[in-house]
């Protein structure tokens, strides 16, 4: 590739719902957008089976809806490629350089939707015993376990989500989870409830993870009381939340205390001009497809304008020098 085609107007890091929307919309105004994704299009969408509250589709695969995304995205003319981005470097006039593997690329306007990565434990076992009985994502291993004894951790909507997807291969499913409240919507812990093969340990940590080959039990202390336990289960999912992607701006980035980017209601810019954030590196009360959807919309909408401003004046501050 030459180093024309490596100069853009707008660069989208991440390609998940919002990443994708950023390119369609980019793609729409006219804008030349490149979106940068290694892992193929359509983030946590992959790891997702069933979608039932996108609007406009009563249900969905993931992969279904990553792909028409994709489609939609590269439609309206954006360039998808398949790479890692290592860095984010803001030279003096503001053009931002994003640094790949297979060099530099350039753009006035970023949009970071590089969504994260799920949390750890941080407890013994967990990282011997991942692959070997330690999940992160039921879509993507729950079928290796069938008609035995699976423990979900957690108590958000992924946890109790991912808890009924995984009672179609196991043969019991236990939640397990620190207190007696959960973050889960409603709609999804009644579900649960009525699942006959859900059960539920509450006020509960898991303390180990413990095994020979692979995992055949945890060590459980009941937060309340103080009492432990072991706990014999054949695997173990953990949705524990999520630490976003927001290292790899150079420049400093204002966030919130759990590292997501505080952005502009109005623009979805970042505290770096020309730095927008969309999705589940925003910090914001939820983390649905429908928000990242919307914020990518109205950051892109905010960049295309702002890339506009930013040519502006550097054709001004040009005119005046000469
Ligand atoms: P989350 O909402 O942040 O929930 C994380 C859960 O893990 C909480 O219940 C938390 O307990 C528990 N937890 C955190 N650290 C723990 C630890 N060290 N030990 C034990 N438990 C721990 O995360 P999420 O479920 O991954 O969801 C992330 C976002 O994606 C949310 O905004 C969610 O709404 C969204 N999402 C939506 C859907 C859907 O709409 N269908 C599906 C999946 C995810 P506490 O409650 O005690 O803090």
């Amino acid at each position: 590739m030459d180093a024309e085609h490596r100069d853009y107007d707008i660069a989208i890091i991440g390609g998940g719902p919002a990443g994708l929307t950023a390119a369609l919309y980019a793609g729409r105004n006219m804008d030349r957008a490149v979106l940068f994704e290694a892992k193929g299009p359509g983030g946590q969408l992959l790891n997702t089976e069933l979608i039932e509250d996108y609007p406009g589709f009563k249900s969905i695969l993931g992969i279904d809806l990553a792909e028409v995304m994709a489609e939609q995205a590269v439609r309206f003319g954006a360039t998808l490629v398949s790479s890692e981005v290592n860095g984010i470097r803001v030279e003096a006039d503001g053009t931002k350089c994003i640094d790949t593997p297979n060099g530099e690329y350039r753009a006035p306007a970023v949009i970071v939707t590089a969504g994260g990565n799920p949390r750890k434990l941080g407890i013994p076992g967990e990282e011997e015993y991942a692959g070997r009985g330690v999940s992160y994502c039921a879509v993507c291993d729950g079928a290796f376990f069938r008609d035995v004894h699976l423990a979900v951790v957690g108590g958000g909507d992924a946890a109790v989500e991912e808890a009924i997807f995984l009672t179609r291969y196991a043969s019991r499913v236990t939640l397990i989870h620190r207190r007696q409240e959960f973050r889960s919507q409603p709609i999804l812990l009644d579900e649960a409830r009525k699942n006959p093969k859900i059960d539920f340990l509450l006020d509960t940590v898991v303390e180990a993870i413990e095994g020979d080959d692979k995992v055949r039990n945890l060590a459980l202390r009941n937060v309340v009381t103080g009492a432990r336990s072991t706990f014999d289960v054949e695997g173990i999912f953990i949705f524990v939340g999520f630490i976003p992607n927001t290292r790899l701006v150079d420049s400093h980035v204002d966030h919130d205390k759990a590292g997501y980017y505080l952005t502009d209601p109005m623009t979805m810019m970042t505290s770096v001009p020309g730095i927008f954030a969309a999705g589940d590196v925003r910090s914001q009360l939820t983390r649905q497809i429908t928000t990242a959807v919307g914020d990518a919309t109205t950051a892109t909408i905010a960049a295309s304008k702002w890339v506009e401003e930013w040519r502006r004046g550097r054709e001004e501050a040009r005119a005046e020098a000469v």
